[in-house]
């Protein structure tokens, strides 16, 4: 079974062959990274035109290293992210699947972005099965799944703001740090003291399984406050940030896993790459974590591959009629 899948949601376009659940035949990735860079963060507008200009070639070129580039019709199933994500970068990913499908006489499946982000650790762990629990970390979510079966996914909580790694880019920002600030800052807080300046953990004195990071970026605005005309200690902020934004989100899987008695844990989404954060999660000793490898944690499309092939064994199916959905939730409570 050959799952032809494409992600387009945000600034990197990825395009992967898979087989079965968890072999990657090909995969391939243009990542727009350099071009924004220069802007501190994604300009919807550049991604969609980029997404545009480097699919088609992605797709022939995983499409030959899979080796099905003179008889697609070797492929079974198309997959592609549907959301949620900016409009314009996915409607070119949704397109061109739909197009393929339609030429190829191939069925089609809308994928959640986020459910992708955990089928990364499908991919990984051949003795993953639910129930377990997924902290989903990225740029645009901070939130904590019960998955209790595949395709059944219960919202234990979120964030009431910014997300995590939302608040790694602001707070990079405001340090003159380059964008995406998740990487520079995991390198500069290995170096440094976390305990140099106490940060509040945010959401520390609520019961309820919860995040928040926008007091915590605008803590770090206040203390660089304090060494205007000074040298700023890049380190020993970077790794305070880091500890208190950490912190926050060990605790509420602490709290996650007591309140539902399942103790598997798996970590997904961009800031899945950070490498406290998997020291954190392994070193646990309550739960069982699951850590997918760094470069399945940001965005890729064998994620959606996995997930594609796993909803189509469930007999989700998607048509032409399918359409881009930018705020597609992937829980509720
Ligand atoms: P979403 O998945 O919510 O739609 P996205 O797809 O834009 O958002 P991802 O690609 O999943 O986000 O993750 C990107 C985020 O991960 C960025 O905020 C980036 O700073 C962060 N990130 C990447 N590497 C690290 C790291 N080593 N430490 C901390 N954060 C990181
Ligand atoms: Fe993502």
């Amino acid at each position: 079974f050959l799952t032809l899948a494409i992600e387009s949601s945000c600034d990197d376009t990825s395009v992967a062959l898979l087989e079965g659940s968890r072999r990657v035949r090909a995969t391939a990735l243009a990542s727009q990274i350099a071009l924004h860079a220069p802007w501190g963060g994604v300009i919807p507008e550049t991604a969609s035109r980029e997404h545009l200009r480097t699919l088609i070639p992605l797709l022939r070129e995983v499409l030959r290293r899979g080796g099905v580039a003179n008889a697609p019709r070797e492929l079974s199933l198309v997959a592609v992210t549907a959301g949620p994500g900016l409009m314009g970068s996915l409607l070119v990913g949704v397109m061109a699947a739909k197009a393929l499908a339609q030429a190829w006489e191939l069925p089609i499946v809308g994928i959640n972005h986020l459910e992708g982000h955990l089928f990364a650790n499908v991919v990984a762990h051949d003795d993953l099965v639910p129930p377990f629990l997924a902290l989903i970390v990225s740029g645009g979510h901070t939130e904590i799944v019960h998955v209790r079966a595949f395709g059944d996914y219960r919202l234990l909580g979120m964030t009431r703001d910014d997300a995590v790694g939302e608040a790694y880019d602001k707070v990079a920002k405001l340090l003159g740090l380059p964008y995406p600030g998740g990487p520079a800052i995991d390198d500069l807080a290995r170096k440094g003291n976390p305990k140099a300046f106490p940060l509040p953990v945010p959401m520390k004195d609520s019961d309820a399984v919860e995040f928040s990071y926008s007091g915590l970026k605008t803590a770090v605005l206040w203390l660089l406050r304090r060494f205007e005309g000074a040298e700023i200690p890049l380190e020993d902020i970077c790794a305070s940030f880091q500890e208190a934004a950490l912190a926050a989100l060990m605790a509420k899987v602490r709290l996650a896993v007591a309140r539902t008695g399942v103790r598997s844990v798996v970590l997904s989404g961009g800031v899945a790459a950070n490498s406290s954060l998997r020291e954190r999660m392994a070193a646990a000793r309550q739960w069982k974590s699951y850590i997918p490898p760094r470069d399945l944690c940001t965005d890729n499309a064998v994620m959606i591959a996995a997930a594609g092939y796993n909803n189509w064994k469930r007999g989700v199916r998607s048509d032409l009629t399918l359409t881009p959905d930018p705020s597609w939730p992937l829980a509720s409570p």
